[in-house]
């Protein structure tokens, strides 16, 4: 087979959906500021009204529970920024849970959470990915403020029952937050089935361009701004609108929504057919994360004997794109936090690759990366006992 570019990195950013592309060229047009009273400002904020609506509408909330932010980790702060708000300070209550597999966009203020007094707890994972159901029963008590567990994991996929940890969280009088930045578009999610009371979406994994995330916020649940200075979302997060950042959300939300049972069936199906196709064709190898509550598209398997870094370097020589597990990012080699979580030891999880397929991926592109990815193994393999 001729070399080709194949894009199999849907985690890391979506490519921007041709029709959302084209709401987001559409959308340069209304340039007045829709904060402003005079015909272009309405026009501008009437649009901003209905992507509103139609991103609300992924996850079953109404439209005046929603905000836009500027990304997935600006929701993630803005909801941890909470612990703070006089609200919680008043109710004395001081505990925040998470999962030890959580986005850096909330495991990185532990820190700061901790100095400024807040008793952080981080409960532990199941191989699979599952937050230990056991553990976080423990944890949760009175004084806890705030949980935040994600809805799907970037790296492995798993999802999480958050009905069932948003329920225990509720009995104790705390509140619930989910980053479903890799869920939504994804799978079936509904607020009002869960009960969550805030949830991260980021628009870049949903194919509309990056620089635009946003917050649900349930009616009712205490919200104070993480960013101050104006009126905007009525007051609960300040700075001009990003009109063509919303529009675009809201295009491809509707899209995501209107396609969500075929893409589940279409992406899971081409995803089932590489992990089998690369289980027929190459020996000692680990899928990770959940066999069945998994997202469609993700596919993160170790094999053993290589190393992630190299496997993704040949790859990429060959045209595929994709993503390892060891934090290549930060350009250290240190294995996946979220692997080393599940147990799966440090061997495996240096020779992780994750493949995420997404709505532009194709059979003939799956057949590609099972024809090219068995000769890197075995050259990696045999370099590595020289
Ligand atoms: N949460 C999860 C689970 C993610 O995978 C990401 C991005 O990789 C984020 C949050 C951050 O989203 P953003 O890139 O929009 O800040």
């Amino acid at each position: 087979m001729a070399k080709k570019l194949v894009y199999m990195d849907n985690n890391a950013t979506t490519p921007v959906d041709p029709e959302v592309a084209k709401t987001t060229m559409e959308s340069l047009e209304f340039y007045g500021n829709p904060s402003s009273m005079h015909t272009m400002g309405r026009e501008a904020h009437d649009r901003i009204e209905k992507a509103r609506f139609l991103t609300a509408s992924l996850v079953h909330a109404r439209p005046h529970e929603m905000i836009f932010t500027g990304c997935g980790s600006e929701s993630n702060n803005a909801v941890i920024n909470l612990l703070f708000s006089e609200e919680l300070q008043k109710s004395r209550r001081r505990k925040f849970i998470s999962s030890v597999i959580e986005h850096p966009s909330i495991h990185e203020l532990d820190s700061m959470l901790k100095r400024r007094g807040i008793d952080v707890v981080r409960v532990p994972v199941d191989k699979e990915g599952l937050v230990d159901m056991e553990a976080y029963a423990q944890a949760l008590d009175d004084s806890t403020a705030l949980v935040s567990i994600m809805t799907a994991n970037n790296e492995i996929g798993t999802i999480q029952d958050i009905e069932s940890l948003t329920s225990l969280a509720h009995d104790h009088g705390a509140l619930m937050h989910t980053d479903a930045v890799q869920a939504a578009g994804k799978i079936e999610i509904d607020v009002r089935k869960t009960k969550v009371d805030y949830m991260s979406l980021s628009g870049h994994k949903l194919y509309a361009p990056k620089g635009i995330g946003a917050l649900y916020i349930r009616s009712g649940a205490p919200f104070s701004p993480f960013l101050l200075g104006g009126h905007q979302e009525s007051g609960r997060r300040a700075g001009t609108y990003n009109t063509t950042g919303i529009i675009s959300m809201g295009a491809a939300a509707e899209i995501a929504l209107k396609h969500l049972d075929e893409e589940i069936k279409r992406i899971g199906g081409l995803r089932d057919a590489l992990e089998e196709g690369i289980r027929e064709r190459i020996s000692d190898i680990r899928v990770n994360g959940h066999p069945e509550h998994r997202v469609p598209g993700t596919a993160n398997i170790s094999f053993l004997g290589a190393e992630g870094e190299s496997i993704l370097l040949y790859l990429d020589m060959e045209g595929v794109q994709v993503s390892t597990g060891s934090a290549c990012a930060t350009g250290s080699l240190e294995p996946s936090y979220v692997l080393m979580e599940t147990g799966i030891g440090a061997e495996l999880s240096h020779g992780s690759i994750r493949f995420s397929l997404g709505r532009f991926t194709t059979a003939e592109e799956v057949d590609y990366v099972l024809d090219v990815l068995p000769p890197i193994i075995e050259r990696l393999r045999r370099m590595s006992t020289l």
